[in-house]
């Protein structure tokens, strides 16, 4: 294997216990769960890959700030220390703290469009999306065709579509585009990275046409380290150089900072410099969240959130953290099992279309290869294809997803390479015996967002 696992750049001071249950106890439990792996109890799951959101270690500096955390109602010490955290690192001149990613946009998106109006993204993350919805108008993904071939190793898969994204301007109507937003990276395409220079010419077209810029900033220090990897001009750059440039380009951002932030909860917004729009923001987010001086937080948030925000662009934590995921795609590779590949910043998004080439779309691919690590190993993930995608809200009819990908998700800080590991070997038994595997049909399923809380059950 070419590639070397990175060591860790921190040793471990405080453990968790995890345990693997039997073989037969861990098929009892996804049944009783019914095949969905949101019904599993977290203590059932021995290594959890559901996701990277909050579910990260802080470090003994946040865990210090946490005791220090000032929770005055108004004007607390901790809000001014986060404040001049984000000033620094983005180079904006308001910065608003509020609990998650998704109360940021509900704050700022009411505020920016309606009905007739289009969002166009290089892809909108779920909730970002239903939030344009939310605020009547229509979400529009506009992603590179490279992105839709797993295989295709081209280095930023994530950007947008340039020319389309113009095309689709004059055929909506300037006026009636009321935001774009860059995803970076770009998540639901793999996270995958965007490059500046792509961030460079949808900023170029915004100003011609006069459209607002946002970026959807969840994992903006994982796409800065691979624009040093992978854009020649900033090569030499330090990280936060790499941020400031990317931040220069666009009007506001949007933030979860449960992901690149590295804490368990909380969210940021900011504005370059519309004062106005950002006085209308501050009503919303105390109608929503809570005084502007803590948006939904406590203090101790705010103050770890602070921390997190230097910790998260720490260059030998970066090379450790991106190093997992490309230690683990390169045991794929050996192993010939396909990802969406180059691989992205915060999972490994495995192609189960191409590992179950018998299953239909319709019998879920990658729902059937969550269930199969979990069995496995008691390894949990989940599926980014037709079974997330849902029935067409018109027809009823099953959609087909362009990928069928089982996520692994990889939380920051969490695992070591043992871990790592196994989730490697656990792919590589079920491919060996990938034919006997079958697809699933949906037993009971709620209108939206059913794969949350869908049921399920093996075909014959
Ligand atoms: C997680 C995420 C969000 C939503 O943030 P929450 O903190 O989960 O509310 C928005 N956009 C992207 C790209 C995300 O990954």
């Amino acid at each position: 294997m070419a590639i070397k696992y990175i060591p860790e750049p921190f040793r471990i001071k405080m453990v968790e216990p995890i345990k693997m249950l039997t073989l037969e106890e861990r098929e009892q439990r996804i049944k009783e769960a019914n095949y969905n792996l949101f019904s599993l109890r977290g203590e059932d799951v021995y290594i959890d890959l559901l996701t990277d959101s909050g579910t990260n270690a802080m470090s003994d500096k946040q865990w210090a700030g946490v005791m220090i955390g000032d929770e005055a109602y108004a004007g607390g010490r901790s809000y001014f220390k986060l404040v001049e955290a984000g000033q620094e690192i983005f180079g904006y001149e308001y910065i608003q703290p509020v609990h998650q990613g998704r109360a940021a946009e509900k704050v700022l998106f009411g505020l920016l469009m309606g009905p007739g109006k289009y969002s166009i993204s290089n892809m909108h993350f779920d909730t970002t999306r239903a939030h344009v919805e939310i605020a009547g108008a229509r979400a529009i993904d506009c992603v590179v065709e490279e992105a839709g071939d797993p295989t295709l190793r081209t280095p930023f898969k994530g950007n947008m579509d340039v020319e389309k994204l113009e095309r689709l301007i004059n055929e909506y109507g300037k006026e009636n585009v009321a935001l774009v937003v860059m995803t970076i990276t770009n998540n639901s395409a793999g996270g995958q990275p965007v490059s500046i220079q792509n961030m460079r010419d949808v900023s170029a077209i915004c100003k011609k046409y006069g459209i607002k810029l946002n970026i959807d900033a969840a994992r903006y220090a994982e796409n800065a380290y691979f624009i040093k990897q992978r854009e020649e001009e900033f090569k030499d750059a330090s990280i936060k150089d790499i941020i400031k440039e990317m931040f220069s380009y666009a009007d506001m951002f949007t933030m979860s900072a449960k992901k690149d932030t590295i804490v368990n909860m909380g969210g940021l917004f900011g504005i370059k410099n519309d004062k106005e729009l950002f006085q209308k923001a501050k009503g919303n987010t105390i109608s929503f969240e809570g005084f502007t001086t803590y948006g939904g937080l406590s203090g101790r948030d705010l103050e770890a959130l602070a921390i997190g925000l230097y910790e998260g662009l720490d260059e030998d934590y970066l090379r450790y953290r991106i190093g997992q995921m490309e230690y683990l795609a390169a045991r794929l590779d050996d192993a010939g099992i396909a990802y969406q590949s180059p691989v992205g910043g915060h999972g490994v998004f495995v192609d189960a279309k191409a590992m179950f080439p018998h299953i239909p779309y319709n019998e879920f691919p990658g729902q059937a290869l969550a269930i199969e690590l979990y069995k496995e190993a008691g390894i949990r993930t989940c599926d980014i294809g037709s079974y997330m995608l849902g029935n067409d809200p018109d027809t009823g009819e099953q959609l087909h997803a362009d990928f069928e990908f089982t996520r692994l998700a990889i939380p920051r800080r969490v695992y070591t390479q043992a871990h790592i590991d196994i989730m490697a070997d656990a792919l590589i038994a079920i491919k060996e015996r990938a034919s006997e595997v079958k697809g699933y049909r949906i037993t009971w399923e709620p209108p939206v967002l059913r794969h949350f809380q869908a049921s399920l059950e093996p075909l014959k």
